[in-house]
This record gives structure tokens, C-alpha cells and sequence, in this order.
């Protein structure tokens, strides 16, 4: 762009309900001649149709420690295709009240750190912020084909808003990207996906992965037959969590070490353990010989997603026996629900799929979930995580 005028002005606007002036820079700008006169939609060349508004501004980034605006006419223009429209600037996106680098700073920062930080250090709503992130997702969805080259997925529901709505969301194994998301879980949810993914790009699925769900499994049969379906181990070691914390609700009656110990000592890796909690499954060990069976139980299973193959169905297939005669009643029940599933897992166990990414995707949306600001609509949410995991996080402006 060119700058054709720098004035400092002063701005007054409402801080708690009083009026405050500040000093602002004014960048009277406009668009190199190449730039000048395209349609903002398609930049083509397009003859001039009016005036439109009139002068327009956009913030852009400080110049120090000053707010700065840029300032230009927003002529329209008649574009064969689009229409009436107003003219493409290079300095911001269609309908954007801030400029490019201003938007993108700012997705970057809600990327990165709290959004009530990036509110302080922009002086903006958190309302601006969400629109703004809006808009760069949006416009990176539509140059970035975020369903192009799946073969590998995992398709998983989140709970949110304390678990009264849910996502279905779509994760790539082989990136570790999210790639869609939307509101709901259930056949329809999933089949909107599988529309935009469309048949011939379903076609390329080799692996599916899920918790288990009937629902996904009968979209899945349906729209990509050839896909392998497999059960997320994760998912897996978290139902063999809950029996076990089951186990240790039922059986910590005794006094003895505290029941918060118990818990820490047996959910956690055994290498993850402090010094404490050591001692406390060992404590756990001689006096409940029932939570710390179920404990080994535990963790064998997590063994058997560690060693994967043959040598994974083996010890598996060891595991359902030891399980199912413990007299636990909740590793019973747990085995019993194992076996169900036994085909889908020793699809996991065989292929490989690497769980590593997609949990940690899986646990970063969860986290994202629990924060409690501007995410009132689930597209706000969405929208978040796609910039966040989705790819589509803009470089601060400047760098590479
Ligand atoms: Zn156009």
C-alpha cells in the first residue's frame, strides 16, 4: 500500500463509563495501482461502480506504544460475477475491521496464550477477539483443504457445557491435526463429515478409530467400507480407570492411608510416581490386596497397548483370563465388555495406530472445554480448536 498522510488524532471512548481521550496515529492509506479497483471476492479487475461509504478505517498494530488506525476511501465496484461489492483492499480481509497483521497477531495470541491477556495487550472486547478469530479460520479453511489426504482417522465425542452437549470430532492419525468438528452426536453428525468429505475421498480411508459407539461404527460400515474400524486404546485404559476407581470407592472403608493417596498411587504411570505414592501402593499392596490386584490389573492392560502385535493379542488374550477370574466384579465386568470388542482391538493392536497425537489433541480440547470464557455457542468452541489444532494458526506477522 501506499501512505499517503500520517495525522494524530485524539480518540475518546468509554472506559468503565467514563470518557477517556487518547492520542491515535492515522495512516491515510490506498491500494498500489495493481492492487486498486478488483472485486474483493475474486480480485478480479472490475470497472468502478460508486463511492460506497465512504472513508473507511481499520485498526491495525500500535506504532509503540500508540493505537493506529489506516484510513482509506471503500469505493465499490461491479464485479461480472459477484456482483456489486466493495473493492478489494490489500491490507485487510473483506469486511474486516482490522487490518491483516492485526488479525493475525491477535489469532496467534488467542492461539498461544489466555485470552483475557490477548484482550489487555490489544485493547479489544473478548467479543472482537472470537470475531476476529472467526474470520482467520474461516479464511484459512478456505485455502487450506484440511479433509484432503485422510486415510487414518480417529472419531471421537467431547462433552461440553459440564457434559450436556457434545461434539463429534475428527482427528487425522497421521498429522495429529483436527480436521472437523460440529455439534451433536449421532448418525446425522457423523454423515454431514462424510458429505463433505465425499465418496471418493471416503474411498482413501484405511483406518478408523473410535471409542466404541455403535453409531459410529454403522455411519462408518456404510459410507467407507474398506476402512478397518478400530478402538482407541485410550479409551480403553480409561474404562479399566474408572473400574479401578471403583474398586477403590468400594474397598478404602479401612482407615489407612488417605483416600486421595490411594487414588494418585494407583491411577498414575508407575514410573510418573513420587516418593509418597510409592509407598502408598506399597502400603496398598499389604492391606488391600484387592486394589492393588486391580491395580495390576490396570496396568497390564496398558501393556498390552504398549507392546501392540502378535506378542499385544498374547498378553491380551492372558489378560481377559486373569480378569475375568479376579472375583473383582467391576475387572469382570470390564473384561466381559473387552471381549466384546476383542475384533476392534486386535485391529488397533495389528496396525499400529499411533494414539500419541490424537489423545493429545483429544486432551487439549477437553482442556479447552473448561475455560469458561467466549465459548457460548459451540462454533465458538470449534472455531478455537480448529486454530489451535486444527492448523490453521497464522505466523505472527513478519517471521517465517
Ligand atoms: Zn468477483
Amino acid at each position: 500500500m501506499v501512505v499517503e498522510d500520517v495525522d494524530i488524532e485524539v480518540e475518546t471512548r468509554q472506559r468503565r463509563k467514563q470518557p477517556m481521550t487518547e492520542e491515535v496515529l492515522v495512516f491515510t492509506v490506498r491500494p498500489k495501482a495493481a492492487a486498486a479497483g478488483r472485486c474483493s471476492r475474486c480480485r478480479a479487475r472490475c470497472p468502478g461502480y460508486d463511492a460506497g461509504d465512504g472513508t473507511r478505517r481499520w485498526r491495525t498494530l500500535d506504532v509503540g506504544s500508540t493505537k493506529a488506525y489506516l484510513q482509506a476511501p471503500a469505493p465499490r465496484v461491479f464485479c461480472g460475477e459477484h456482483g456489486v461489492v466493495v473493492a478489494h483492499v490489500p491490507w485487510a480481509r473483506p469486511g474486516a475491521k482490522c487490518s491483516h497483521v492485526f488479525e493475525d497477531t491477535c489469532a496467534w495470541l488467542a492461539a498461544h496464550t489466555a485470552l483475557s491477556v490477548v484482550t489487555v495487550f490489544l485493547r479489544l472486547a473478548w467479543r472482537t477477539v472470537a470475531a476476529v478469530v472467526a474470520r482467520v479460520v474461516a479464511d484459512g479453511r478456505e485455502t487450506n483443504d484440511l479433509l484432503a489426504g485422510l486415510a487414518r482417522i480417529g472419531i471421537d465425542e467431547i462433552a461440553y457445557r459440564k457434559g450436556h452437549r457434545y461434539l463429534t470430532v475428527i482427528v487425522d492419525h497421521t498429522s495429529g491435526r483436527l480436521v472437523w468438528a460440529r455439534e451433536g452426536r449421532n448418525k446425522d453428525t457423523l454423515a454431514a463429515f462424510f458429505d463433505e468429505l465425499g465418496a471418493q475421498r471416503a474411498a482413501m480411508l484405511t483406518h478408523v478409530s473410535a471409542d466404541g459407539a455403535e453409531w459410529i461404527h454403522a455411519v462408518v460400515t456404510e459410507r467407507a467400507p474398506q476402512a478397518l474400524i478400530c478402538l482407541d486404546a485410550f479409551h480403553v485404559v480409561v474404562w479399566a480407570m474408572k473400574a479401578l476407581d471403583k474398586v477403590r470407592v468400594r474397598t478404602m472403608t479401612r482407615a489407612g492411608i488417605s483416600d486421595r493417596h490411594a487414588m494418585w498411587a494407583t491411577r498414575k504411570n508407575p514410573p510418573d510416581l513420587t516418593g509418597e505414592q510409592r509407598t502408598s501402593l506399597a502400603e496398598i499392596a499389604d492391606t488391600n490386596r484387592t486394589l492393588y490386584r486391580a491395580y495390576l490389573l490396570k496396568e497390564q492392560l496398558r501393556e498390552v497397548f504398549r507392546v501392540k502385535g502378535t506378542h499385544g493379542r498374547q498378553l491380551l488374550a492372558g489378560w481377559l483370563s486373569w480378569a475375568s477370574h479376579s472375583r473383582i466384579p467391576e475387572f469382570v465386568a470390564l473384561a466381559r465388555s473387552i471381549r466384546r470388542y476383542r475384533d476392534l482391538i486386535w485391529n488397533t493392536l495389528d496396525h499400529g495406530l499411533s494414539n500419541a497425537r490424537s489423545e493429545a489433541t483429544n486432551t487439549h480440547l477437553r482442556a479447552l472445554t473448561k475455560r469458561a470464557y467466549g465459548f457460548h455457542s459451540p462454533d465458538a468452541l470449534i472455531t478455537m480448536a480448529l486454530l489451535t489444532r486444527g492448523g490453521l494458526c497464522p505466523a505472527l506477522p513478519g517471521r517465517k
